[in-house]
């Protein structure tokens, strides 16, 4: 070890003199005044003089001020003037892989160098570090994933957590944690009094135009047709299959009261008769269209940034703007999406100023509202929506619906106009919604299913989940975490005593829900890979058939055509498997509207199977895909099999009567299917249970996405097949089937059981 301070006081001493060199020389010396023409660097001494002596320090300060790309900085090089670099190792974390790619390039070429030499980055897969990567940029999940391996973080001195939502640690290191809301006094308070520092930063004024001021000003109409154009039509079938979740239809329904109340009388009867046609469950593309190209024509130069709800939202709308003669003229208009999944060519273009005369159009997903700046926007279009994702796009639970976003949100969203001159922020819709907002998000941790939360939890050996969530920031409901534990229990991730068994360990490395992760790892000890693939990821999107209102008999006779098998799960599998097909003639498109399916969906899936096939192999359960797959990898039976022991205890059972059959889960009593499912149309199902992947209570409850398994089936497959607790399983199970058949039958059942679980252990 003496050796190994020798030689790391040497690497310091190199470090210290290329940091000199690039401060002096010509560019280091630009890039220095720029750096310190930000609001961050003026807070320099005050901030490490307070990392030096405290364990905790909470920094926050507006969006562009510096926290992410200088705060990092501030202590990387102090460390390396005294000499001490080669010994310091920060890790500042950032909620998505894209923000970690670019703030990682951006820091690099503020200190001259390229990635991996000082500053480094990974996030999932993919990374770029050498020996001397002091400073590290990765993901939320890569920290995590490090805490379960190394819970003391060996080695490590700084940890920045970035854009702090819920964290607890306590470590012998420094934390600092960041943000650009105002929360901090929440997480001060948590941590014993941290100290906080607020870096105060100046925006240019930005104009404020609601729906009522952008009529007024285009002199554009709303009707109901112009709002719901091919797009606008797709997302409004899907709004009204679904039923609208709680805290959604409160927000609505405050949005509705709002409306009712609001008081438009200082317009003229244009606008008012045009305001009482807007649609509050649609982003408006044609509106969005126009007003683009209003700012194109008459207003001054500036780049313009739009923010949508999602992916699928932004290249719908890309589409559609191509096909617009001003702005699909590259020679006026350069059109620029971002979001979490764009490659990083398209990411650098984001940041470019375009050439003369060009104006830059940015489509963005609220990944733009914190974590990445774009400096020349001066004009900001807000469709007053988000979908509530957090995270990476598999943490999501599936089908989110885009729902309004906070008033914090809504500033953030406004501030983005005034980096760099007074700018305008033009929000599509009424000033009575924008009252009507909620002031925060609520944190994930009071959204997200709390399955996968518990999972992690108990990875993290942090104790009694119940109890350690007590003690959380903003705690759940406890009742809530029962239900969780509960469930964790029945379905084989935690024993009697809530310690994570086999199968719970496996889960907790693939992050997904709980269901979905155990049909993916039976599929993939099965050698049944492909088509659960498909299941999971169909399960992850909106659901890919469409059913609009004018159009439902055509829509659900057309989903029809792929089911045989009593199953919406097997039907999507067959519907993708045809767009595949379809595909290769470049045909998808075509498909996919004669078969009334959704064209992005499909694409989405796509690349989900993509994903899901690279964290299998992470995990060590497959090595290749090409061993996943087999001559039986089709057999509808094992596909059920998986289906079922992913979907347990979601169970119904069917009684038949003369003419059709009822439907009864042992919670709710009488249930109903969904008009879309492939069983809602049939009068007999050939099996004695549907398997479910969703209840909905509206005024009865409702079932989404079914597949019928036989007693057979259900008994192998339901519940846990690993060694967690068989007696307590069988129990459970019993219960079930006791509850539906005559207790003769269900012992014999249940002694089957047994006998092949003996037989799989041994
Ligand atoms: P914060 O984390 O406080 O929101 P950042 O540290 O991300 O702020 O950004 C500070 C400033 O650095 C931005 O306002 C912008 O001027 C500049 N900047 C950040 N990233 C880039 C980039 N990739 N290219 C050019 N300038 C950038
Ligand atoms: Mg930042």
């Amino acid at each position: 070890t003496a050796v190994m301070e020798k030689i790391l006081l040497r690497r310091s001493s190199l470090l210290r003199d290329q940091q000199q060199a690039w401060q002096e020389s010509l560019e280091g010396r630009e890039m220095l005044e720029f750096r310190q023409s930000l609001p961050a660097y003026k807070e320099k001494d005050t901030i490490l003089t307070a990392i030096l002596q405290n364990q905790v320090v909470i920094i926050s300060g507006e969006t562009g001020c510096g926290k992410t790309t200088q705060i990092p900085q501030f202590i990387l090089e102090s460390e390396i003037d005294s000499a001490r670099g080669a010994f310091c190792s920060i890790i500042c974390t950032q909620p998505r892989r894209i923000s970690a790619i670019s703030v990682s390039e951006r820091v690099a070429s503020e200190r001259g160098e390229k990635l991996g030499e000082s500053v480094g980055y990974k996030v999932r897969l993919e990374g770029i570090k050498g020996r001397d990567t002091r400073l590290l940029f990765c993901t939320t999940g890569i920290l995590l994933r490090r805490l379960l391996v190394d819970r003391n973080l060996k080695g490590v001195t700084h940890v920045i957590v970035d854009e702090i939502h819920e964290r607890g640690m306590n470590e012998e290191l420094k934390l600092i944690l960041m943000s650009a809301t105002l929360d901090a006094e929440l997480f001060s308070s948590y941590f014993d009094g941290a100290p906080l520092i607020h870096i105060p930063g100046f925006t240019y004024p930005v104009r404020t135009h609601f729906l009522e001021n952008i009529l007024e000003m285009t002199g554009y109409r709303l009707t109901p047709s112009n709002q719901i154009d091919d797009y606008g039509q797709e997302r409004m079938w899907k709004m009204s299959k679904q039923a609208p979740r709680k805290r959604k239809s409160q927000i609505v329904s405050s949005v509705e009261d709002a409306l009712r109340a609001a008081d438009f009388k200082d317009f003229s009867p244009q606008i008012q008769e045009s305001l009482s046609c807007w649609n509050p469950d649609c982003i408006g593309f044609n509106l969005i269209e126009y007003l683009l190209s209003y700012i194109c024509e008459n207003e001054r130069p500036g780049a313009v940034l739009v923010f949508m709800t999602g992916w699928d939202d932004i290249s719908s709308l890309k589409d559609k703007l191509q096909a617009h003669p001003v702005l699909g003229d590259p020679s006026r208009v350069l059109l620029l999406t971002c979001h979490g999944s764009m490659a990083s060519s398209e990411q650098k273009l984001i940041f470019e100023e375009p050439e003369d005369g060009v104006r830059k159009i940015v489509l963005t997903t609220n990944i733009a509202e914190t974590s990445i700046t774009i400096n020349d926007v001066v004009f900001v279009l807000d469709c007053g929506k988000a979908k509530e994702t957090s995270y990476d796009a598999l943490n999501n639970t599936p089908c989110l619906l885009p729902s309004w976003v906070s008033k914090v949100s809504t500033q953030q969203r406004r501030g983005r106009a005034g980096r760099v001159q007074p700018g305008e922020c033009y929000h599509l819709y009424p000033r009575c919604v924008y009252d009507a907002f909620t002031e925060y998000q609520l944190p994930e941790i009071l959204r997200t299913p709390l399955q996968s939360l518990c999972l992690q939890i108990k990875s993290l050996k942090l104790g009694s989940i119940s109890e350690f969530l007590s003690r959380a920031l903003q705690s759940p409901k406890l009742l809530a975490v029962q239900n969780a534990i509960e469930y964790l229990k029945v379905i084989g991730a935690l024993d009697e005593n809530e310690n994570l068994t086999v199968l719970g360990c496996y889960l907790t490395m693939l992050p997904v829900e709980p269901k979905l992760g155990k049909m993916l790892i039976l599929g993939a000890i099965l050698n049944c890979l492909d088509p659960v693939l498909t299941i999971v990821a169909g399960l992850s999107v909106r659901d890919p058939f469409l059913t609009p209102l004018d159009k439902k008999d055509l829509a659900e006779t057309a989903k029809l055509q792929f089911s045989h098998d009593h199953s919406d799960h097997l039907a999507l599998v067959r519907a993708y498997e045809g767009w595949k097909e379809a595909e290769k003639d470049l045909a998808g498109y075509d498909y996919c509207w004669k078969n009334f399916l959704s064209a992005q969906s499909m694409k989405a899936i796509d690349s989900l199977r993509e994903e899901f096939l690279s964290l299998l192999k992470d995990t060590g359960l497959i090595d290749g895909y090409a061993t996943s797959c087999n001559d039986w990898s089709y057999d509808q039976h094992l596909i059920r099999a998986i289906i079922c022991y992913g979907l347990y205890p979601g169970i119904c059972s069917v009684v038949h009567n003369e003419k059709s059959f009822s439907l009864k889960t042992m919670e709710d009593g009488p249930v109903l299917l969904y008009s879309n499912s492939v069983n809602a149309r049939e009068s007999r199902i050939p099996y004695p249970w549907l398997v479910f992947n969703e209840k909905i209570k509206v005024n009865s409850v409702f079932l989404r996405d079914s597949t019928a398994v036989s007693d057979s089936v259900l008994l192998l497959f339901g519940g846990s097949i690993s060694r967690g607790d068989v007696d307590g399983h069988l129990k459970m199970l019993g219960g079930y089937l006791e509850f539906f058949m005559q207790p003769a039958i269900a012992e014999k059942y249940l002694s089957l059981r047994r006998e092949f679980d003996e037989l799989i252990q041994n």
